[in-house]
C-alpha cells in the first residue's frame, strides 16, 4: 500500500470518530451575535490536538468587535512541525454560527445523526469541514513516515459577522502569512466536488435625504425626503439595474445568476418611527434612510461602484429644492480570487478526481468569506474554499452534512495536503 492509501484506509476506519468529532463541535453552541461559547469550543480542539503533539495557542482578538469579558473573542491555532523544513498547509475553519431560527424538526444543537447525515447548527457551516480537515491531518500524522514542512489548523471566531475577531485579525499578526504558512485550504460547504477560488467583492452602504418637516394637509410646505428617496429609487430601476444586469464577469460564480453585478435594498425606512402606539402624526418626513448592499465583480473598482450610485443620488437631488444626501459606509470587502493553476487548486483537483473519480469543477462565491482577509491582509494568494457541506444548506433549518461527504473530504484533504508538502 502507497502512503496515500493507508491514508485513505485509516481515515476510513475513523468514520465514527469522524462523526463524534462534529457532533461534539455541533453541540458547543457558538452562536454569532452575540459570539457565545468560543473558548469552549476552541479548547475543544485544542486539547485534542495538543494531546497528539501540536503546538496549540489560543489567541484572544481583545478590543475587536463584540469581544467583552463575557463573550471573548478566543482563537485557536495548533501547528505540528515535520520532520524537516519545508512548506506549511493550513486548514481554517471557522467555529461561529447564525442563530438557528425557526424550523427545525430535530434540536438544532444535539447534533442528531439519522440516515447516513449529522444534523444542527454549523453541521454543513462549516463543522463537518472542520472536524473533516482535523481527522485528515490526524491521519496524515499516524500513517506518513518523515513528511517534510509543518501542518496547522485553526478554529477562528466570527466569520458570519466580518472575521475581525478571527481571520483579519489574525492576517494582521502574521499567521496567514509566508513563510509561516504557504498553502491554505478553507473547509467552507461548498460541495465536495467543487473547488472555490473565491468571491464577489460587497459594499455596504447607508443612504441617507433629509427634507424639510411640515404638517400633513400642507405638504408643499415642507420637503419630503420619502419622495426623494422614491425618485432615487425609480432612477435605479431605470437606469443602474440595466447596467449591472448586463456587467458579466468571467468569475465561475454559483448560482450562475450571480455571474453579475447585483444589488439589494437591505432596509428602507423613511418618516414616522415604526414602534409608535395609536395614530400616526401628520408630518412630511423629514429623512429617509436606505441601506444598500452592493456586491461587485473583479472587473469593477469600487471607486467606481461607489461613484455610480452617489451620481444618481446628486441628480435626484439637484432636482429636489431642499433636499440634502449624505452617504456612510457600512462594510467593505473587495473581490478576490485564486488563479487556476495556483498549486492549492491543482493538488485538490487531482485529490477530487482520485477519490470521487470524477473531474473537479471550480466555482466562486456570490457572497463572501475569510479568504478576503488571507489575500488582502495575510498577502497569501494560494487559498481556497474546499469542504463536504452543501452550499444550499448553510444557514438553514435542518441543516445537515452527509457523512460520506465528510469521510470523502477529509481523504481529499488529505491527499492534497500531502502533495503540496512534497511528501
Ligand atoms: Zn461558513
Amino acid at each position: 500500500m502507497t502512503t496515500t492509501e493507508r491514508i485513505f484506509a485509516r481515515i476510513d476506519n475513523r468514520r465514527d470518530e469522524l462523526v463524534a468529532l462534529a457532533r461534539d463541535l455541533v453541540r458547543v453552541p457558538t452562536v454569532n451575535p452575540p459570539g457565545d461559547a468560543y473558548a469552549a469550543c476552541a479548547e475543544l480542539i485544542g486539547r485534542r490536538l495538543a494531546a497528539r503533539g501540536f503546538q496549540v495557542e489560543y489567541p484572544r482578538a481583545e478590543g475587536t468587535p463584540g469581544d467583552s469579558a463575557g463573550h471573548p473573542r478566543v482563537n485557536v491555532v495548533a501547528r505540528i512541525e515535520g520532520a524537516a523544513p519545508g512548506r506549511c498547509v493550513h486548514f481554517n475553519g471557522h467555529i461561529d454560527v447564525v442563530e438557528a431560527g425557526s424550523g427545525w424538526t430535530v434540536d438544532p444543537f444535539a447534533g442528531t445523526v439519522r440516515d447516513g447525515r449529522l444534523y444542527g447548527r454549523g453541521a454543513c457551516d462549516m463543522k463537518g469541514g472542520l472536524a473533516a480537515a482535523i481527522v485528515a491531518v490526524e491521519a496524515i500524522l499516524e500513517q506518513a513516515e518523515r513528511w517534510p514542512g509543518a501542518l496547522e489548523i485553526s478554529g477562528t471566531v466570527d466569520e458570519e459577522s466580518g472575521g475581525f475577531g478571527g481571520v483579519a485579525w489574525l492576517a494582521e499578526r502574521g499567521y496567514f502569512s509566508p513563510p509561516r504558512v504557504d498553502h491554505v485550504i478553507i473547509p467552507e460547504p461548498l460541495n465536495v466536488d467543487r473547488v472555490c477560488l473565491g468571491h464577489r467583492g460587497v459594499w455596504w452602504a447607508e443612504l441617507e435625504l433629509r427634507g424639510r418637516v411640515a404638517h400633513g394637509s400642507m405638504p408643499f410646505l415642507g420637503v419630503s425626503a420619502i419622495r426623494g428617496m422614491g425618485a432615487f429609487l425609480a432612477a435605479v430601476e431605470e437606469e443602474l439595474y440595466p447596467k449591472l444586469d448586463a456587467r458579466r464577469t468571467r468569475m465561475p460564480v454559483e448560482p450562475p445568476g450571480a455571474r453579475v453585478s447585483t444589488l439589494n435594498y437591505n432596509s428602507l425606512h423613511g418618516g414616522l418611527a415604526e414602534n409608535y402606539s395609536g395614530l400616526p402624526s401628520p408630518l412630511v418626513a423629514e429623512a429617509c434612510r436606505l441601506v444598500l448592499d452592493r456586491r461587485f465583480l473583479l472587473e469593477e473598482n469600487l471607486d467606481d461602484v461607489k461613484r455610480e450610485i452617489v451620481d444618481l443620488v446628486k441628480r435626484v437631488v439637484r432636482d429636489r429644492p431642499g433636499l440634502s444626501w449624505s452617504i456612510r459606509d457600512l462594510m467593505t470587502f473587495h473581490p478576490t480570487m485564486t488563479e487556476e493553476t495556483a498549486p492549492v487548486v491543482r493538488a485538490l483537483d487531482a485529490a477530487i478526481e482520485r477519490v470521487l473519480g470524477r473531474r473537479p469543477s471550480h466555482i466562486a462565491s456570490p457572497g463572501t468569506y475569510d479568504q478576503k482577509h488571507i489575500a488582502r491582509i495575510g498577502r497569501l494568494h494560494d487559498c481556497v474554499a474546499y469542504g463536504p457541506g452543501i452550499l444550499e444548506l448553510a444557514h438553514q433549518p435542518d441543516e445537515f452534512v452527509v457523512i460520506d461527504d465528510m469521510v470523502a473530504s477529509a481523504k481529499v484533504m488529505a491527499a492534497a495536503a500531502l502533495s503540496l508538502l512534497g511528501a
